[in-house]
Protein backbone atom coordinates (compact mmCIF):
# COMPACT_ATOMS: atom_id res chain seq x y z
CA UNK A 1 0.00 0.00 0.00
CA UNK A 2 1.16 3.34 -0.85
CA UNK A 3 0.30 6.65 1.73
CA UNK A 4 0.14 9.93 0.24
CA UNK A 5 -0.39 12.90 1.77
CA UNK A 6 -1.52 15.79 -0.52
CA UNK A 7 -1.11 19.05 0.40
CA UNK A 8 -4.28 21.19 0.16
CA UNK A 9 -5.08 24.99 0.72
CA UNK A 10 -2.65 26.38 2.88
CA UNK A 11 -2.07 23.55 5.91
CA UNK A 12 -4.42 20.64 5.13
CA UNK A 13 -3.91 17.04 4.18
CA UNK A 14 -5.89 14.75 1.95
CA UNK A 15 -4.70 11.40 2.89
CA UNK A 16 -4.28 9.14 -0.36
CA UNK A 17 -3.78 5.30 -0.02
CA UNK A 18 -3.35 3.08 -2.80
CA UNK A 19 -2.01 -0.06 -3.92
CA UNK A 20 -0.86 0.67 -7.46
CA UNK A 21 -4.63 0.47 -9.30
CA UNK A 22 -7.14 1.51 -6.53
CA UNK A 23 -7.29 4.62 -3.80
CA UNK A 24 -9.30 5.84 -1.00
CA UNK A 25 -9.07 9.49 0.07
CA UNK A 26 -9.95 11.03 3.34
CA UNK A 27 -11.54 14.35 3.94
CA UNK A 28 -11.30 15.85 0.58
CA UNK A 29 -11.58 19.60 1.08
CA UNK A 30 -10.20 20.15 -2.63
CA UNK A 31 -11.04 17.84 -5.21
CA UNK A 32 -8.68 19.53 -7.91
CA UNK A 33 -5.05 17.74 -5.46
CA UNK A 34 -6.74 14.35 -5.86
CA UNK A 35 -7.43 14.49 -9.30
CA UNK A 36 -4.21 15.56 -10.08
CA UNK A 37 -2.85 12.55 -8.37
CA UNK A 38 -5.65 9.95 -9.66
CA UNK A 39 -4.66 10.98 -13.20
CA UNK A 40 -0.76 10.85 -12.39
CA UNK A 41 -0.30 7.50 -11.32
CA UNK A 42 -3.71 6.00 -13.41
CA UNK A 43 -5.73 5.13 -9.82
CA UNK A 44 -8.98 4.30 -9.60
CA UNK A 45 -11.05 6.34 -6.47
CA UNK A 46 -12.65 3.70 -4.63
CA UNK A 47 -13.87 5.39 -1.50
CA UNK A 48 -14.01 8.77 0.08
CA UNK A 49 -13.73 8.41 3.75
CA UNK A 50 -14.91 11.63 5.87
CA UNK A 51 -14.32 12.50 10.24
CA UNK A 52 -16.58 15.52 10.20
CA UNK A 53 -18.53 18.33 8.59
CA UNK A 54 -16.17 21.19 7.98
CA UNK A 55 -15.78 22.59 4.25
CA UNK A 56 -11.81 21.99 4.16
CA UNK A 57 -12.72 18.69 5.14
CA UNK A 58 -15.62 17.99 2.87
CA UNK A 59 -15.62 20.21 -0.06
CA UNK A 60 -14.28 17.93 -2.76
CA UNK A 61 -17.05 15.16 -1.85
CA UNK A 62 -19.26 15.94 -4.66
CA UNK A 63 -17.12 16.43 -7.73
CA UNK A 64 -14.80 13.37 -6.37
CA UNK A 65 -17.97 11.37 -6.42
CA UNK A 66 -19.67 12.92 -9.21
CA UNK A 67 -16.39 12.35 -11.58
CA UNK A 68 -15.40 8.91 -10.53
CA UNK A 69 -18.11 6.93 -8.59
CA UNK A 70 -16.78 6.93 -5.41
CA UNK A 71 -18.41 5.50 -2.70
CA UNK A 72 -18.78 8.12 0.36
CA UNK A 73 -18.23 6.85 3.96
CA UNK A 74 -19.34 9.49 6.70
CA UNK A 75 -20.46 10.39 10.56
CA UNK A 76 -23.72 9.54 11.28
CA UNK A 77 -24.56 12.43 12.95
CA UNK A 78 -23.08 15.17 10.57
CA UNK A 79 -24.40 17.51 7.41
CA UNK A 80 -22.06 15.48 5.04
CA UNK A 81 -22.69 16.23 0.75
CA UNK A 82 -24.89 13.29 0.50
CA UNK A 83 -25.33 10.36 -0.43
CA UNK A 84 -23.37 8.85 2.17
CA UNK A 85 -23.06 5.49 3.85
CA UNK A 86 -23.08 6.50 7.78
CA UNK A 87 -21.03 5.57 10.48
CA UNK A 88 -20.43 5.12 14.17
CA UNK A 89 -18.28 3.72 16.95
CA UNK A 90 -18.26 -0.14 16.53
CA UNK A 91 -19.35 -0.18 12.80
CA UNK A 92 -15.92 -1.08 10.00
CA UNK A 93 -15.35 -0.19 6.84
CA UNK A 94 -13.99 -2.43 3.88
CA UNK A 95 -11.94 -0.79 1.29
CA UNK A 96 -8.96 -1.81 -0.47
CA UNK A 97 -9.17 -5.25 0.88
CA UNK A 98 -8.77 -3.66 4.28
CA UNK A 99 -10.90 -3.18 7.12
CA UNK A 100 -11.30 0.20 8.84
CA UNK A 101 -12.77 0.08 12.50
CA UNK A 102 -15.15 3.15 13.27
CA UNK A 103 -14.08 5.19 16.30
CA UNK A 104 -16.09 7.83 17.86
CA UNK A 105 -14.13 10.78 18.73
CA UNK A 106 -16.72 14.36 19.92
CA UNK A 107 -14.95 16.79 20.79
CA UNK A 108 -13.78 19.05 17.78
CA UNK A 109 -17.34 18.21 15.98
CA UNK A 110 -19.93 16.82 17.98
CA UNK A 111 -20.27 13.72 15.38
CA UNK A 112 -16.64 13.39 14.35
CA UNK A 113 -15.09 9.80 13.60
CA UNK A 114 -11.79 8.42 12.89
CA UNK A 115 -10.93 4.96 10.85
CA UNK A 116 -8.73 2.65 12.45
CA UNK A 117 -7.04 0.06 10.70
CA UNK A 118 -4.97 -2.56 12.35
CA UNK A 119 -2.39 -3.89 9.56
CA UNK A 120 -1.61 -1.72 6.17
CA UNK A 121 2.25 -2.36 5.62
CA UNK A 122 2.69 -4.35 9.14
CA UNK A 123 2.12 -1.69 11.10
CA UNK A 124 -2.08 0.07 12.30
CA UNK A 125 -3.13 2.99 10.70
CA UNK A 126 -5.56 6.23 12.36
CA UNK A 127 -7.17 8.79 10.40
CA UNK A 128 -7.62 10.81 13.19
CA UNK A 129 -9.24 14.01 10.92
CA UNK A 130 -9.11 17.62 13.57
CA UNK A 131 -9.27 15.64 16.62
CA UNK A 132 -5.44 14.02 17.29
CA UNK A 133 -2.98 16.72 15.80
CA UNK A 134 1.21 16.33 16.32
CA UNK A 135 1.66 17.62 19.27
CA UNK A 136 -1.67 19.11 19.73
CA UNK A 137 -5.20 18.38 19.29
CA UNK A 138 -8.50 19.89 17.66
CA UNK A 139 -10.02 23.25 19.08
CA UNK A 140 -13.36 22.43 20.79
CA UNK A 141 -15.85 23.99 18.80
CA UNK A 142 -19.27 21.49 19.46
CA UNK A 143 -17.99 19.53 22.44
CA UNK A 144 -16.87 19.89 25.87
CA UNK A 145 -13.21 19.05 27.52
CA UNK A 146 -14.80 15.89 28.98
CA UNK A 147 -15.70 14.54 25.61
CA UNK A 148 -12.42 15.33 23.73
CA UNK A 149 -10.21 14.31 26.77
CA UNK A 150 -12.53 10.66 26.33
CA UNK A 151 -11.60 11.00 22.71
CA UNK A 152 -8.10 11.18 23.12
CA UNK A 153 -8.09 8.88 25.80
CA UNK A 154 -9.51 6.10 23.24
CA UNK A 155 -6.44 6.95 20.51
CA UNK A 156 -3.99 7.15 23.01
CA UNK A 157 -4.90 3.76 23.75
CA UNK A 158 -4.25 2.50 20.36
CA UNK A 159 -0.96 0.50 19.91
CA UNK A 160 2.27 2.47 20.12
CA UNK A 161 3.02 2.03 16.25
CA UNK A 162 -0.35 2.98 14.63
CA UNK A 163 0.84 5.57 12.08
CA UNK A 164 -0.89 8.81 12.61
CA UNK A 165 -2.73 10.69 10.01
CA UNK A 166 -3.43 14.02 11.07
CA UNK A 167 -5.32 16.19 8.42
CA UNK A 168 -3.11 19.57 9.30
CA UNK A 169 0.39 20.37 9.24
CA UNK A 170 0.18 22.34 12.55
CA UNK A 171 3.20 20.34 14.10
CA UNK A 172 5.24 23.20 14.65
CA UNK A 173 3.24 25.60 15.89
CA UNK A 174 1.78 22.87 18.50
CA UNK A 175 5.22 22.21 19.79
CA UNK A 176 6.41 25.57 20.24
CA UNK A 177 3.41 25.29 22.87
CA UNK A 178 3.90 21.71 24.35
CA UNK A 179 7.77 23.16 24.88
CA UNK A 180 6.20 26.27 26.91
CA UNK A 181 3.90 23.12 28.59
CA UNK A 182 6.79 20.68 29.45
CA UNK A 183 10.43 22.67 29.08
CA UNK A 184 12.66 19.79 30.61
CA UNK A 185 10.79 16.96 27.93
CA UNK A 186 14.22 16.10 26.31
CA UNK A 187 11.93 13.67 23.63
CA UNK A 188 9.73 16.88 22.84
CA UNK A 189 13.18 18.67 22.28
CA UNK A 190 14.74 16.30 20.22
CA UNK A 191 11.39 15.96 17.93
CA UNK A 192 11.19 19.54 17.78
CA UNK A 193 14.20 19.74 15.79
CA UNK A 194 13.47 17.14 13.61
CA UNK A 195 10.42 18.96 12.60
CA UNK A 196 11.94 21.67 11.97
CA UNK A 197 14.23 20.04 9.77
CA UNK A 198 11.73 18.36 7.62
CA UNK A 199 9.87 21.93 7.70
CA UNK A 200 13.07 23.43 6.36
CA UNK A 201 13.29 21.00 3.76
CA UNK A 202 9.15 21.14 2.65
CA UNK A 203 8.56 17.91 3.97
CA UNK A 204 5.52 16.60 6.00
CA UNK A 205 6.35 15.98 9.42
CA UNK A 206 3.19 13.10 9.55
CA UNK A 207 2.22 10.28 9.91
CA UNK A 208 3.34 10.56 13.44
CA UNK A 209 2.66 7.90 15.96
CA UNK A 210 0.94 7.16 19.15
CA UNK A 211 3.93 6.10 20.93
CA UNK A 212 5.56 9.43 19.77
CA UNK A 213 2.45 11.34 20.63
CA UNK A 214 2.13 10.19 24.58
CA UNK A 215 6.07 11.06 24.55
CA UNK A 216 5.29 14.79 23.69
CA UNK A 217 1.92 15.77 23.11
CA UNK A 218 0.48 17.64 26.18
CA UNK A 219 -2.84 16.50 25.59
CA UNK A 220 -2.23 12.81 25.81
CA UNK A 221 -0.10 14.12 28.78
CA UNK A 222 -2.42 15.86 30.89
CA UNK A 223 -2.16 13.00 34.04
CA UNK A 224 1.48 13.58 33.72
CA UNK A 225 2.95 15.81 36.85
CA UNK A 226 4.74 18.26 35.34
CA UNK A 227 1.99 19.28 32.91
CA UNK A 228 -0.76 18.88 35.85
CA UNK A 229 1.60 21.34 37.51
CA UNK A 230 0.79 23.71 34.73
CA UNK A 231 -2.35 23.56 34.75
CA UNK A 232 -2.70 24.10 39.02
CA UNK A 233 -1.03 27.44 38.23
CA UNK A 234 -3.93 28.51 35.98
CA UNK A 235 -6.19 27.45 38.88
CA UNK A 236 -7.60 24.08 38.00
CA UNK A 237 -7.59 21.12 40.75
CA UNK A 238 -5.40 18.84 40.41
CA UNK A 239 -7.75 16.17 41.46
CA UNK A 240 -9.75 17.06 38.58
CA UNK A 241 -8.35 15.73 35.40
CA UNK A 242 -11.11 16.98 32.83
CA UNK A 243 -10.44 20.37 34.46
CA UNK A 244 -6.72 19.86 33.95
CA UNK A 245 -7.13 19.53 30.44
CA UNK A 246 -9.45 22.21 30.18
CA UNK A 247 -7.37 24.58 31.25
CA UNK A 248 -4.33 23.33 28.93
CA UNK A 249 -6.46 23.48 26.06
CA UNK A 250 -8.12 27.09 27.43
CA UNK A 251 -3.86 28.28 27.73
CA UNK A 252 -3.26 26.85 24.10
CA UNK A 253 -6.13 28.79 22.68
CA UNK A 254 -4.62 32.14 24.01
CA UNK A 255 -0.75 30.90 23.36
ZN1 LIG B 1 -12.26 20.74 11.41
FE1 LIG C 1 -9.73 21.06 9.44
Amino acid sequence: MNLLALPAFSDNYIWLLHDGRNALVVDPGDAQPVLHALEQSALHLDAILVTHHHADHVGGVDVLRESTGARVWGPATERIPKPVRRLKEGDSVNELGLGFKVIDVPGHTAGHIAFYCDAVNGSPLLFCGDTLFSGGCGRLFEGTPAQMLASLDALSALPANTQVCCTHEYTLANLKFACAVEPDNADLKAYRAWCVAQRADNKPTLPSTIGRERQINPFLRTRSPGVVAQAVARHASPQDEVAVFAAIREWKNNF
